[in-house]
């Protein structure tokens, strides 16, 4: 079906869209769980969302060089457009078992909250306004983003906002939990921290550099680093990953961290990196240590708060009625983007869960339906009937 020639029908009743469909939409994220979808290999589930779009009848859909699905309804005619987006990657590498286990109301699965559940509740709301086109004075983008997690760098948020960044009024990203609302962006930055060494016996080489022992020592150097701190900002770090080493009897040669600092002050990240550099540059004096960076998350220091604001108590009215009003909260998710160029953002989750990030990630399934009912509100907000 074409949108340009679709004759405009009423609005279907958003309660009665629900419960028409919500074994469908259980049996979506049921299927989405259990597709692979590491971080940079996001394209089997990005395929099949394009699937399940089309084989609903959507056409204006495409796969974009990022692996990002992008949908996009009522956007003719130079309309400002709003994004509604929600990622596709998970933390969990390829050779993670994807076991869905169901105890009565709980739903089991890595990724399952995060982001799986906002995944489909949000391919669900594209067949809402397919099924049902409401008049509105603006286009909708939908996007089923890559890179958001680990090392992904915001990979497919920052592709949609490059190709469409200049026609978005504003954007929500759907991810994680119904109780809290994600309304300012915590900037990062992140290393690959390596130590190299000529290596050797360890039994006749002893007393020779150990990359092992050095990057251990950059590590607690960064451990013993205060934090720059002040009221309503909050920085942290984290090595999050070391490897290295050949055997137990060999002087390592070589030794890696993944290490990220994250704030919600721009000011406090310059800090971080100063403090860093200078960490690297002492140990530079004695041997080969390399800071590599592997990813950047802007802080949101571009955005108009008047704006925003209005953002924010549009989503506020979606949960009356459904359920109590979220937490608000700063954090490092896709809006990260549009908030640095100055494009309202906000991101919510539509599920009540928790375990994210692990493999005992759980979802309550009573709670799809409140978050369903939530975005469609969201949605609902953007006519003007
Ligand atoms: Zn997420």
């Amino acid at each position: 079906m074409d949108f340009t020639d679709r004759k405009r029908i009423t609005v279907i009743d958003i309660d009665e869209f629900i419960s028409e469909n919500l074994n469908s939409v259980m049996q979506l994220i049921k299927q989405l769980a259990v597709i692979p979808s590491p971080t940079g290999m996001e394209r089997e589930k990005a395929l099949f969302c394009k699937n399940f779009l089309q084989s609903n009848g959507v056409t204006d859909v495409l796969i974009d060089e990022a692996d990002n699905v992008i949908c996009k309804i009522n956007c003719e005619n130079g309309r400002q457009n709003i994004v509604f987006m929600a990622h596709t990657d998970t933390v969990f590498p390829i050779t993670q078992e994807l076991t869905l286990i169901e105890e009565s109301d709980i739903l089991r699965c890595p990724g399952i909250g995060d982001n799986t559940a906002n995944l489909a509740i949000m391919l669900w709301c594209v067949l809402y306004l397919h099924k049902c086109e409401i008049n509105s004075d603006y286009g909708f983008i939908f996007a089923a983003t890559s890179g958001e997690e680990g090392c992904g760098n915001l990979k497919g948020s920052r592709k949609l906002f490059e190709d469409y960044g200049k026609t978005v009024r504003e954007a929500i990203a759907f991810d994680l939990y119904l109780d809290s609302l994600i309304y300012e962006a915590v900037g990062s930055e992140r290393y690959r921290i390596t130590s190299r060494t000529d290596g050797g016996h360890a039994y006749s080489d002893f007393g020779k550099p150990n990359a092992i022992e050095r990057i251990s020592r950059i590590v607690s150097e960064l451990y013993d680093l205060s934090l720059p701190k002040a009221s309503g900002f909050h920085t942290t770090q984290n090595v999050g990953m070391i490897t290295g080493g050949t055997s137990i009897n060999t002087l390592a040669s070589e030794a890696s961290i993944l290490y990220e600092y994250r704030s919600n002050n721009h000011v406090f990240l310059e800090i971080m990196r100063e403090n860093l550099n200078a960490i690297i540059e002492r140990y530079r004096l004695f041997g080969d240590v390399s800071a590599e960076l592997i990813g950047v998350r802007p802080v949101g220091i571009n955005c108009n708060k008047k704006k925003q604001n209005a953002l924010l108590e549009r989503l506020l009215n979606a949960y009356v009625n459904v359920l109590p009003l979220p937490k608000l909260k700063s954090g490092s998710t896709d809006i990260n983007i549009p908030l640095s160029m100055g494009i309202p953002a906000v991101c919510c989750g539509l599920v009540l869960g928790g375990g994210e990030h692990t493999t005992q990630e759980y979802i309550i399934k009573s709670s799809v339906q409140k978050g369903m009912k939530t975005a469609l509100n969201i949605i609902k907000s953007y006519s003007s009937q």
